[in-house]
């Protein structure tokens, strides 16, 4: 393996079957991140068979949360048999806004089930709800590992999440706005790692996939002002770590 992808909606492509095929050929190791919980069971069947690497997380995306309420339950068992968790967190969208209680009973419940289980590896959605997931997480300090993906708040945010001992997972979505390459470039680099987000991010109006995450190795590659190569090297070695860390 060479590459990380880690935060991608694996299950919610057309063909999970044959992007988990070229990931296995191209050397990308996936963190497959669920929507709602039974998607983590359905990306277990595909994963099995595919020989690629894929870490398979747990979630409940704060943005259909409301929806899902009957799946709480699943989730907060299924957490227990996962050791990577993901998508949760909140969105404090205006269309979501009304669902934030419903949201932070979601992320409450998952964080105090990881700190029941320890060892866990979390994919964060923060969309503009940062100080909220800061707050929460400094509550739950033992939920275990934050990765914070597609981190969209204030330098001050950034410099506390950063203390905190959060981990951020970066894609094209952020690297191609000036604003986001100064958080991306404020980033401890030995926690900083890759991502597509892929269905839901796009590029030049076609959903990325792990093929993809090269672009977001450039692109990092020259916010660091380092060669692509080292910039792939540095986000293996963090990933490596982050592995053995849980
Ligand atoms: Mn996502």
């Amino acid at each position: 393996m060479k590459w990380v992808d880690f935060h991608c909606h694996v299950d919610l492509y057309d063909d999970p079957r044959s992007i988990l095929a070229s990931c296995a050929q191209s050397g990308v190791a996936v963190f497959a991140v669920s929507t709602i919980p039974a998607a983590a069971d359905r990306l277990k069947s595909l994963v099995s068979a595919s020989g690629a690497v894929v870490h398979i997380g747990v979630g409940l995306h704060p943005e259909v949360a409301h929806k899902h309420q009957k799946s709480l339950e699943l989730l907060l068992n299924e957490v227990r048999a996962y050791r990577f968790v993901g998508e949760v967190g909140l969105d404090g969208s205006p269309q979501y806004r009304e669902y934030q209680a419903t949201q932070r009973r979601v992320l409450e419940g998952v964080f105090s089930a990881c700190e029941k289980e320890g060892g866990k590896i979390l994919s964060l959605h923060s969309r503009r709800a940062v100080r909220p997931v800061l707050d929460m997480l400094a509550q739950h300090p033992d939920a275990g590992i934050p990765v914070l993906h597609w981190f969209s708040g204030s330098p001050h945010e950034l410099a506390e999440a950063s203390m905190s001992g959060c981990w951020f997972s970066v894609g094209l979505g952020m690297l191609q706005t000036a604003t986001g390459r100064e958080v991306v470039a404020s980033m401890p680099r030995n926690r900083v790692l890759t991502e597509t987000d892929g269905p839901f991010a796009q590029a030049g109006g076609k959903s990325l996939t792990p093929l993809d995450i090269e672009r977001s190795v450039g692109a990092l590659a020259k916010v660091w002002n380092v060669p692509p190569e080292l910039a792939r090297e540095m986000v293996w070695s963090n990933y490596e770590a982050l592995i053995a860390k849980s």
